[in-house]
């Protein structure tokens, strides 16, 4: 990405929001990353590791773009899927430009069937990105793309493959191209308002799926307690919250082992994300069925 060197912009200058819908697992965090340039949203093999709302921006001469990554589409329950299923909602209402992600195996699933209805009532541009098209043969793409032609005014319909690279600009140019002229909101060199604090607990919650390969997407919850730099070190102290004891022997491991290991790979993440050398203290500490409360989710970190 050019990053832009101007900050008054002309009259033609577009901004807005634009957010990623799709099922957990079609690639969001990856084609984010992939159009910022920047790894700022985790990318895991596992659904639903978003959690949060994360912005990513897009700054050029011509236009900035505010994106808005979502943890997926989640049926409404209580607790911790409630309180996801409201935030989408909320990033839906507040975008100018929504990019829909699916995969190109087959049919629409029904859930996303449900969700371009929806779309169809917002009334807002939709740029359709048929992701991992890397994956597929070209006559079963065609196919596809003349089906989810017939459910939606699309804005565009866009073969991308997030992880390759391919058709990453063309998104981005038919999101550019949906919104409105505005001003720049955030300054040109800036590529996301998340702090450093949460991109670091993102970063330890990724390798506690990745180093575990345990199935405990909804499990875990990282906390950093503090954040100091003194002598050229960053000292960071965080607890990995998790909902039960066996969760809690697995993330520590055999004589510590799996902490340790967990601690290794991301103290490197976030020493090249920080450009800075990281000292790193995790603990693991069991909170009963933290899930399932919402007091408690806020206790773990969750506004
Ligand atoms: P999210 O849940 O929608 O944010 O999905 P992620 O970005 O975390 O990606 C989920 C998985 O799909 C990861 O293993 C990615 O490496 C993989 N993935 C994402 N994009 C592509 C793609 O274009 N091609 C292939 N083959 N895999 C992809
Ligand atoms: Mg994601």
């Amino acid at each position: 990405m050019v990053r832009g060197k101007r900050t008054k912009p002309g009259k033609d200058f577009k901004s807005g929001y634009a957010i990623l819908l799709g099922r957990p697992n079609a690639g969001k965090s990856t084609l984010l990353n992939a159009m910022l340039g920047e790894e700022i949203s985790i990318v895991t093999p596992k659904p639903q590791t978003t959690r949060n709302r994360i912005l990513g921006i897009a700054t050029t001469d011509d236009y900035q773009v505010i994106f808005l990554d979502t943890p997926g589409v989640v049926r409404s329950e209580r607790g911790l899927k409630a309180f996801l299923a409201r935030e989408i909602q909320r990033a839906m209402a507040d975008a100018d430009v929504i990019v829909l992600l699916v995969e190109p195996f087959g049919e629409p699933k029904p859930s996303e069937r449900e969700l371009i209805e929806k779309l169809k009532k917002l009334n807002r541009p939709v740029v359709l990105a048929i992701n991992k098209v890397d994956k597929v043969k070209k006559e079963n793409l065609l196919p596809l793309m003349e089906l989810y032609q017939e459910l939606h005014a699309w804005q565009a319909i866009v073969p991308v493959s997030a992880l390759k690279k391919n058709g990453v600009e063309a998104v981005l140019a038919e999101v550019v191209k949906a919104m409105p002229t505005g001003p720049m909101y955030y300054p040109p060199d800036q590529f996301t308002d998340a702090t450093e604090r949460f991109i670091v607990a993102e970063m330890i919650r990724e390798q506690v799926f990745r180093q575990t390969r345990q199935e405990i997407p909804f499990s875990s919850a990282v906390l950093v307690q503090s954040f100091k730099e003194f002598e050229g070190i960053v000292h960071i102290a965080a607890e990995i919250f998790v909902e039960r004891e066996g969760q809690k022997g697995i993330v520590i491991g055999k004589n510590g082992e799996m902490l340790k290991r967990i601690g290794t790979a991301a103290r490197q993440k976030i020493e090249t994300f920080l450009g800075r050398k990281v000292f790193l203290e995790l603990y693991a500490k069991v909170k009963k069925d933290w899930t399932r409360s919402e007091s408690k989710m806020r206790e773990v970190g969750y506004q």
